[in-house]
């Protein structure tokens, strides 16, 4: 076995935090899980991760992880955070029933920066319980969910809507993008939030718009995302406007490149396949909100043979219904075995890895996210395992996808601050939380006449 001792990059004095005694699952290049493993952080930044039996630095503060997995933190590539706040408000419809009969309607009236605000410190608080550290959001006063994702302690990849018609927030696709690019610039350099540009799609956003946005993205060097084969409908649609797929007509723009994410890539081509790899672009896979939606199921395996660069998200809470990333991998792993006859396709350690690094990847963020190892953002989850229901273990990686839960998460660090502790968040009033959202509820029901219901 090779050496795993980092210690030499140890700097003298104490660091600031030590999680010892845990099985540290690296996620690095060979996949090390280190039994009896520590992890020591200074500024922020993993220093060291330290093989059982080397000795350990003073630490300020020591984290005792004997019974705990600690993975690195989740990282969920897509999803509208605040729409937590339209979670169970109707379900089991056809999407665009879904959407013109219920979500429109209560986001046109309800939709505005408290909204957003709260039902985004809501969104951080389920997300950081259930492992996650870094979450994609495409959704409207992005500076107010920032401001909500700044208070919470957790990173967000934050994309500005822009859509082809008057949103909540901007009316023309002009106003949005003066006011993306202001929002660029006043987070560009904030340690946790990532500002990022997200024309909505093909079919509610024209060609001229969307590359607009792209040159805004390449301006500033930030993720750029977009939805995209979303759904056989939408295929259709966009094949009867433009004449060829979404991905081929991005291509045609020159607007494919990296930096680049598309969520959901359902309906792709083997040619939009070969697009996606010539380009650099990756793919946010969520399988949970797919299904519900009957939309179809998105050809993971062949874009990961290919070469393509994969993440896992959950999608907005109102078409999944949770944000839990142990809940998407278990799916994720499933449903391409069943979908191909084939138990063999996902493997629970490739899943993993799509949760984490492959997350970090696919937001351009690698280098910095996704694996415990020298020099990454100290982004720690502690999953307690000393439960029955957990007991034994074979495979931490087949426990990681199969059994697991997010309510299994005891300890959440995010750039070396503990942000969830014994399950508690430390940084957001929970319960002052909750009673805001419970009002927006109300507000909510009251403006679409429903004030009655449950
Ligand atoms: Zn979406």
């Amino acid at each position: 076995m090779k050496s795993l001792i980092l210690l030499a990059l140890l700097q003298p004095g104490p660091v600031d935090l030590l999680v010892r005694g845990g099985t540290v699952v690296t996620v690095d290049r060979e996949m090390r899980v280190l039994a009896g493993g520590s992890v020591a952080v200074r500024g922020g930044v993993i220093e060291a991760v330290i093989a059982p039996g080397q000795s350990l630095p003073p630490a300020r503060e020591t984290i005792d992880a004997t019974g705990h997995l600690v993975i690195p933190g989740l990282v969920n590539t897509h999803g509208h955070v605040p729409m937590i706040l339209l979670r169970g408000i109707a379900d089991d419809l056809k999407l665009m029933e879904w959407l013109n009969s219920v979500i429109f309607p209560a986001e046109a009236k309800n939709v505005n920066p408290d909204f957003v605000y709260w039902g985004t410190l809501l969104a951080a608080i389920e997300m950081a319980r259930d492992g996650t550290t870094t979450f994609t959001d495409m959704y409207y006063f992005e500076e107010d969910i920032a401001r909500a994702t700044d208070k919470a302690g957790i990173r967000g990849v934050l994309g500005q809507t822009i859509i082809g018609f008057p949103a909540p927030d901007y009316k023309t696709t002009d106003e949005a993008l003066a006011g993306t690019e202001s929002f660029l610039r006043r987070y560009k350099d904030h340690p946790r939030v990532v500002p990022s540009v997200a024309p909505h799609a093909l079919y509610t956003t024209s060609v001229e718009v969307v590359r607009k946005a792209r040159e805004l993205s390449r301006r500033y060097g930030i993720p750029f995302q977009i939805h995209g084969h979303e759904s056989p409908e939408e295929d259709v649609s966009v094949r009867q406007k433009l004449g060829r797929t979404t991905l081929s007509v991005l291509e045609e723009a020159g607007v494919l490149g990296p930096g680049m994410i598309v969520h959901h890539a359902i309906t792709v081509t083997p040619d939009d396949i070969q697009r996606l790899v010539r380009h650099g672009v990756s793919v946010s896979h969520n399988p949970e909100s797919n299904m519900k939606g009957a939309s179809g199921l998105s050809p993971v395996p062949d874009m990961l043979k290919a070469g393509v660069v994969v993440g896992l998200g959950t999608d907005g809470a109102a078409s999944n219904n949770n944000l839990d990333l142990f809940e998407e991998m278990d799916t994720a792993a499933k449903v391409h075995k069943l979908f191909r006859s084939d138990p063999t396709v996902m493997p629970a350690r490739e899943v993993f890895r799509l949760a984490t690094l492959g997350g970090a990847r696919a937001l351009g963020l690698g280098d910095r996210l996704g694996s415990l190892e020298p020099g990454k953002q100290a982004d720690l989850v502690l999953v307690d395992v000393r439960t029955p229901e957990l007991t034994p273990i074979y495979d931490v990686y087949s426990h990681l996808v199969y059994a697991i839960k997010g309510g299994n998460v005891r300890t959440v660090i995010v750039g070396g601050q503990v942000v969830v502790r014994d399950r508690k968040m430390t940084t957001v009033d929970a319960d002052e939380v909750m009673a805001r959202c419970n009002e927006i509820k109300a507000r909510v029901l009251k403006s679409l006449g429903r004030e009655g219901s449950q």
